[in-house]
């Protein structure tokens, strides 16, 4: 037998992984059966680009699944969304798990690295390695680059895993 989470703790790792919009989608799935991204787009207000962005985001956590069925008068497919009926405990333990995963992998890789970059926007970070290569110079605009100090982005990495643990533990 499985417990069933409860729609805050649900709302919270929906969050986590897309934000306020993935919570509105998401309250939109729990009123219907299922629905295609047209008709979130629609009754969220949300753009369809980002619509189908987030339902992509759930769907790689399996927040959400997606349903194929052929359109049987145009003959094309329509996909269909719906929540993960299988919202247990132990599953959203696994979501979890997962998402702290990527965080601890992306802080090990900012702790692990020296950043440059040309403080334009629109231009990328890269790594030393990366600039060493381009001779410090942009790939992008030509710019000198600059070491990046990466401590505020480590410092809101921490926060965000530690505030997992404190939430879910
Ligand atoms: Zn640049």
């Amino acid at each position: 037998m499985s417990l069933f989470v409860s729609d805050e703790v649900l709302s919270k790792v929906v969050n986590m992984v897309g934000g306020e919009d993935a919570v509105r989608i998401v309250s939109i799935l729990k009123k219907t059966d299922k629905s295609t991204d047209e008709e979130i787009s629609n009754k969220t207000d949300i753009r369809l680009n980002e619509v189908r962005k987030i339902l992509y985001r759930l769907y790689d956590y399996s927040l959400v699944t997606c349903e194929r069925l052929r359109d049987e008068k145009t003959g094309w497919f329509i996909f269909y969304w719906k929540l993960q009926p299988d919202q247990a405990e132990g599953f959203i333990h696994n979501q979890k798990r997962k998402i702290l995963e990527k965080l601890e992998s992306r802080l090990d890789y900012e702790l692990s690295h020296n950043f440059y970059s040309c403080l334009t926007e629109g231009c990328e970070r890269v790594t030393f390695e990366d600039a060493m290569e381009t001779f410090f110079r942009c790939q992008k605009c030509g710019k000198l680059l600059q070491h990046n100090d990466n401590s505020k982005i480590v410092e809101r990495l921490k926060e965000k895993i530690a505030s997992i643990h404190q939430e879910f533990d």
